[in-house]
């Protein structure tokens, strides 16, 4: 039996993004996984993976959270994580050659629960990519669980020994451990994490980043974000340099009445952190929404089968794509149906 059967794929309606949905075939049972394909036209080409089958961390805005009781969490072996990055490569098709190609651990999953096997796959997919002439590189998000910190540690030591090209964001989020762990139960305090990322860099001299996604009346006020600068700009270990902030597009849950932050008050954000900080930022609305192939959407209900063990998910047809049309609406409307009972 094929590790891996590709069981549908979405194609985003407003942008180039597809999501492709496959069955790992594992001999405890069938589950489903999710990667995103997505062009943003910027140069590179980009494979969102999971680095486990869902995600235990619970945080309250993830979409995984929402998930837990119907997809077990297991970790990915390196051998699926492989077989997952190859086939979606070879259904992806990337038209041009030349550009980079960014595999990015920021589907389903923690990585540093699982970062044996995603190193594993990740050194035998930068060879393979170098020896068939790609410009391969590495993306990955980590809340840093707590009492996950000797794990990364590891992880930098041997990105560093085996000079693998692997940008680190960190999930932050929040800008005091209070309210990480508000709304991040299982993330370690701001300060390890900041300290460990920092870590990172200085071994490794792979870049980093700080995510944070806004928060309308959450996390998006001038003091939070005032902080938030006070956080990213001090320079440390001979680096003069700020750690860039990317902020995030809320994509809410279901019937969550928390919304993101409004594109203006982003900009004033935006300059606050430039002018008062001198630290760089962006505002990133992740392509896929529609899809749900964006930030924190992966394992929505419509394509998880509501009965453990079937996996009978049709094939999409322009005529029987109910669950692309219960996403089309949602977003139109803004208010996500119960897909129970889409398979
Ligand atoms: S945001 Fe990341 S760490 Fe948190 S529950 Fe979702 S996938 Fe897990």
């Amino acid at each position: 039996m094929e590790l891996l059967t590709l069981v549908r794929t979405l194609q985003s309606r407003v942008d180039k993004t597809k999501k492709l949905i496959f069955t790992l075939n594992r001999e405890s049972g069938p589950t489903t996984i999710e990667v995103g394909v997505i062009d943003k036209n910027d140069g590179k080409y980009i494979l969102c993976v999971p680095t486990q089958t869902n995600c235990a961390q619970a945080c309250r805005f993830c979409h995984t959270t929402r998930m837990a009781e119907k997809v077990a969490v297991s970790n990915l072996t390196a051998e699926e994580i492989i077989a997952i990055v190859r086939e979606s490569w070879a259904i992806a098709r990337f038209a041009d050659s030349s550009r980079p190609i960014l595999v990015s651990f920021m589907g389903a999953g923690e990585p540093m629960v699982n970062t044996r096997n995603m190193l594993l796959a990740m050194a035998h997919l930068y060879g393979w990519g170098v020896s068939s002439g790609f410009n391969i590189r590495f993306g990955l998000a980590t809340m840093l669980p707590e009492r996950y910190a000797e794990a990364f540690q590891l992880f930098a030591y041997a990105i560093r020994f085996l000079k693998l090209p692997v940008k680190v964001h960190l999930s932050l989020h929040y800008p005091t451990t209070a309210q990480r762990r508000e709304w991040m139960p299982a993330s370690a305090t701001v300060h390890e994490s900041l300290a460990l990322l920092k870590e990172y860099r200085e071994q490794t001299g792979n870049p980093i980043e700080i995510h944070y996604t806004l928060i309308a009346g959450v996390n998006d006020s001038i003091s939070q974000i005032h902080h938030l600068g006070s956080l990213a700009a001090h320079s440390y270990g001979g680096h003069p340099e700020s750690i860039p902030v990317k902020f995030l597009h809320l994509n809410p849950l279901p019937g969550d009445t928390h919304h993101g932050s409004s594109p203006e008050w982003v900009e004033i954000l935006q300059h606050h952190l430039l002018c008062g900080w001198n630290v760089q930022s962006e505002y990133y609305i992740s392509p896929g929404a529609d899809i749900a192939a964006s930030c924190g959407m992966f394992m929505t209900d419509a394509y998880i089968p509501s009965k453990p063990g079937n996996v009978q998910i049709e094939p999409a047809t322009p005529a029987n794509d109910m669950a692309l049309q219960l996403h089309d609406t949602a977003c139109r409307t803004g208010s996500w149906p119960v897909s129970e009972g889409i398979q």
